[in-house]
C-alpha cells in the first residue's frame, strides 16, 4: 500500500476509536484538542488525495452533503409497532397468550427502556455502515444515511467479531439538555423554540442540509438485531455482541424471570425515569430466547414476542365544551369531545375521543365539566375523569344522541355490543364516502390520484354513490369540478384504470365486509378462490378455514345476502376487476394436504416460516399455531423448541423434517 493510503487509512482507524470512546463510551483517551488535530490532517489529506475517498470516513461527521429528495427503500425486515400494555394484568394475560404458543417451557424476559425518538434500521455490510433508513409506514422508508452519519454515536466502522451482513434498529433520540440548549439558542436568534424532543429528534432526520443535522446534539440507542439467519441465541447476548461491536447499547435493561419482575422494573423506572439524560415513554418487555421469538412470530402489526409497558401519561384538565358525534363506514358512531384548547405533551389538544355511550356514563360527565385528558397510546388523547369539584349548575347531563347525526335514521345498538350503529349503510352520506375511502386505501385497491377528500366532492357532485361507481367516472364529468386541472383527472383515471390488476385478495379487503381485515381476506381469497365461491359459501363452510370463527362467518355471509352488495359485486366484475385468485396462484394451488393441519416449529434452510406456512396453505393444508391432538405433522427446522418437542412426542405427532415436507408436496 502507497504511504499517503497508509496513512489517511491510519487516520480514519485512530478516530473512529476516539470518537467511539469519546460519544459512546464516554470515556476519552485523548484532549478535544488533539482529537481536532487529528481531525484536521484527515481532512486535509482527503481534500489532496481525493482518489482515496471513503463514504464512511469520520470526516463526513461534519456533515456538508444536501440530499434534495430521500429516496424510499423497501426494508428487508418490516418493522413492527409494539403491542401496549397498562397494567401487570395485561401483562399476565401476554404471558398466557405465550404459553399457549410454546408450552409450559419457562419462559424468561428481557426488560428495555422504550427511547421516545424517532426509529432507525441501520445495515452493516462487511463491518460498514451501507444505508439508514427511517421506519416509513413499516414496510419501507426514507433512506438517510447521509444524515446518520453527523451522529457521532453511531459506529460507520464495525469493531470485533461482527457477522457479515446485519440490520440493527434503535431510536434516534435528542438527550433533553441538549433539546434545552439549542431552544435557547433559538430564542436568542429570535426564533421560535421547538415543540418537544422526540419531534425534534424525527425531524432532525429528514433536513435536507446533513451539516444542520452535524449541529444537533442527537444520539442514537439500539435495541435490536434482525437478520436472516439468528445472531445469537438470546436478546442479551445480541445486544452484548452489539456492544462489543461498538454500538450504543444503554445498558438499564436487565433480565427478569416472572412478570412479578418484570412489574418491579417497570415501578422502579416510573420513578428513575425523569432522572435519565433522555426521554422514555415506558419499557419494552421481550421473550428472551430468540427461538421462542421465532416460534411466536408475528401479527400483521407487532411482533407477539415483545410487549410494550407504558408509564402513566402527563395528565392535563381542561373545559368539555360540547359533543359531537362521528359516523364511520361502517356505521359506527363515535361520540367525540370537543374541548376548550390546552397544551399536552408538547401539543394543543382540542378534541379528545369519548368511544361510546358506556364511557360516557361510565365517566360520569356533563357538558361544561372539567375534564382530565391524557394521551394513551394512540394519537387522539382520552378523557379519563372529571374534576366534580368544578362542577357548577351550568353544567347540562350528556343526552346520548337517539338518530344519525347525518341521515337522521334511528340508531341502533344490538345486545352485546359497546357502540350504536346507524344501520342505513346504503344512503347514509359518510357511510357511503366511508367505504369508498376505504376502497381505495393504499392497502386495499391503492388508486394512485385519488384522495379522501376528493371522493368528498366526486360524491357531493353526485358523480359516485358506491365504489362502483368509480369505474364509470369520465373525464368530461370530472374536469368542471373545483381544483380538478386535466393532470389530475387524468391521473385519477389512470389510477383507476390500473387498479384493476389488484390482486383479489385486496379486493376482497377493499369492499369493506365487517370483521374482513387484511389477514382474513387473504385466508378467504386463498380458501375459496373466487367471489362466487365466496358468495355462495354457507356459514359452516367459512367456519371450516383455518382462523375464521363464527362472528367474521356471520358477518361474510350478511354481506353476501344484500342484494345492493351483489349488484355491486357484479359490476365491478363486469369492470374487470380480479375477482378471482390469479393463474399463477390458481396453477400452484393443490390438494395435497387436504385434511393435514401443520403446526411449523424452528428455523428452515430454503423456506422463510412464512414461505413454508404459505406452502401448506397453497398445497390445501392448514396451519396451526398450537400443538394438539388434532394436529397432523409438525415441520420440523433447527432449533425447534424443546416443550414443542415433547409435547409432541407425548401425544405421538409425527415430526416432518424440511426435505420430508418437500417430499410431501413434491417438491425436488
Ligand atoms: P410504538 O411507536 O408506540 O408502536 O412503539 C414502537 C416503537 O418503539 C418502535 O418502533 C421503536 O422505535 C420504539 N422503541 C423504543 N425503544 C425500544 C426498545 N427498547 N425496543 C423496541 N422498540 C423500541
Ligand atoms: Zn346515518
Amino acid at each position: 500500500m502507497n504511504s499517503i493510503q497508509h496513512k489517511i487509512e491510519d487516520l480514519r482507524s485512530q478516530l473512529h476509536r476516539y470518537n467511539h470512546e469519546y460519544y459512546t463510551l464516554d470515556a476519552p483517551t485523548i484532549s478535544d484538542y488533539e482529537f481536532d488535530q487529528l481531525l484536521a490532517e484527515l481532512q486535509s489529506l482527503e481534500k489532496q488525495y481525493p482518489e482515496f475517498y471513503d463514504e464512511n470516513s469520520p470526516t463526513l461527521r461534519v456533515g456538508g452533503a444536501i440530499t434534495k429528495k430521500f429516496q424510499t427503500v423497501v426494508h428487508d425486515h418490516r418493522m413492527y409497532s409494539l403491542d401496549n400494555s397498562y397494567s401487570k394484568e395485561d401483562l399476565l394475560d401476554w404471558e398466557t397468550r405465550i404459553q399457549k404458543n410454546i408450552g409450559d417451557e419457562k419462559v424468561h424476559y428481557f426488560c428495555e427502556l422504550k427511547y421516545d425518538g424517532a426509529s432507525i434500521s441501520l445495515t452493516y455490510e462487511n463491518g460498514k455502515l451501507l444505508r439508514a433508513v427511517t421506519r416509513g409506514d413499516g414496510s419501507q422508508g426514507d433512506d438517510v444515511t447521509q444524515n446518520i452519519k453527523t451522529i457521532k454515536t453511531i459506529p460507520l466502522q464495525l469493531t470485533g467479531d461482527y457477522p457479515k451482513k446485519f440490520d440493527i434498529r434503535g431510536e434516534i433520540v435528542l438527550p433533553i439538555a441538549g433539546f434545552h440548549k439549542m431552544n435557547q439558542e433559538r430564542i436568542a436568534a429570535g426564533e421560535e423554540p421547538y415543540m418537544n424532543p422526540r419531534n425534534t429528534a424525527s425531524g432532525s432526520l429528514k433536513l435536507q442540509d446533513s451539516g444542520e443535522v452535524a449541529k444537533r446534539p442527537l444520539q442514537c440507542l439500539l435495541y435490536q438485531l434482525v437478520s436472516d439467519t439468528p445472531i445469537c441465541e438470546t436478546q442479551e447476548e445480541g445486544l452484548q455482541k452489539a456492544r462489543s461491536w461498538g454500538f450504543h447499547v444503554p445498558s438499564e435493561a436487565i433480565l427478569a424471570n416472572s412478570i412479578d419482575e418484570v412489574m418491579q422494573f417497570v415501578d422502579q423506572w416510573d420513578v428513575k425515569r425523569h432522572s435519565l439524560p433522555y426521554e422514555t415513554d415506558g419499557i419494552v418487555i421481550k421473550v428472551n430466547l430468540i427461538s421462542n421469538q421465532m416460534e411466536l412470530g408475528y401479527t400483521t402489526k407487532y411482533p407477539r414476542w415483545a410487549m410494550a409497558y407504558k408509564f402513566k401519561a402527563e395528565q392535563v384538565s381542561t373545559q368539555l365544551e360540547s359533543i359531537s358525534y362521528q359516523v364511520g363506514r361502517t356505521g359506527a358512531i363515535t361520540p367525540v369531545a370537543n374541548l376548550r384548547p390546552v397544551l399536552l405533551g408538547g401539543t394543543t389538544v382540542k378534541r379528545a375521543s369519548l368511544h361510546n355511550a358506556d364511557q360516557i356514563e361510565k365517566l360520569d360527565v356533563c357538558i361544561g365539566d372539567v375534564v382530565f385528558i391524557e394521551k394513551g397510546g394512540e394519537i387522539i388523547p382520552k378523557i379519563v375523569g372529571v374534576d366534580v369539584s368544578k362542577r357548577t349548575v351550568f353544567c347540562q347531563p350528556v343526552d346520548y344522541i337517539t338518530h344519525c347525526p347525518s341521515c337522521e335514521s334511528e340508531l341502533i345498538r344490538s345486545e352485546g355490543e359497546a357502540q350504536h350503529y346507524c344501520l342505513n349503510s346504503n344512503a347514509c352520506p359518510p357511510q357511503i364516502t366511508g367505504k369508498i375511502q376505504h376502497f381505495i386505501s393504499r392497502k386495499a385497491m391503492d388508486v394512485d390520484g385519488l384522495g379522501a377528500e376528493t371522493i368528498e366532492l366526486l360524491f357531493r357532485d353526485g358523480l359516485i354513490r358506491n365504489y362502483a361507481d368509480l369505474y364509470t367516472l369520465q373525464k368530461e364529468d370530472l374536469l368542471p369540478l373545483e381544483r380538478m386541472a386535466e393532470k389530475s383527472v387524468d391521473n385519477l383515471l389512470l389510477g383507476v384504470e390500473a387498479s384493476k390488476k389488484i390482486p383479489f385478495e385486496r379486493v376482497l379487503f377493499g369492499l369493506g365486509i365487517r370483521f374482513v381485515g387484511q389477514t382474513v381476506a387473504k385466508k378467504l381469497a386463498a380458501s375459496f378462490g373466487s367471489i362466487d365461491r365466496l358468495a355462495n359459501a354457507t356459514k359452516d363452510e367459512l367456519e371450516e378455514v383455518d382462523e375464521i370463527g363464527e362472528r367474521i362467518a356471520q358477518s361474510v355471509v350478511l354481506f353476501f345476502s344484500n342484494p345492493n352488495n351483489l349488484q355491486t359485486i357484479q359490476r365491478l366484475k363486469d369492470y374487470g376487476l380480479q375477482m378471482t385468485i390469479s393463474a399463477d396462484r390458481l396453477a400452484a394451488q393443490t390438494s395435497l394436504l387436504k385434511g393435514s393441519t401443520f403446526v411449523v416449529s424452528g428455523v428452515f434452510e430454503s423456506f422463510s416460516r412464512d414461505e413454508l406456512k404459505a406452502a401448506i396453505e397453497i398445497n390445501g393444508g392448514k396451519v396451526s399455531s398450537s400443538i394438539s391432538s388434532k394436529t397432523t405433522y409438525i415441520v420440523a427446522g433447527k432449533n425447534m423448541g424443546p416443550s414443542k418437542f415433547q409435547k409432541a412426542e407425548k401425544l405421538g405427532i409425527p415430526l416432518l423434517s424440511e426435505s420430508d415436507f418437500r417430499a410431501l408436496i413434491a417438491v425436488k
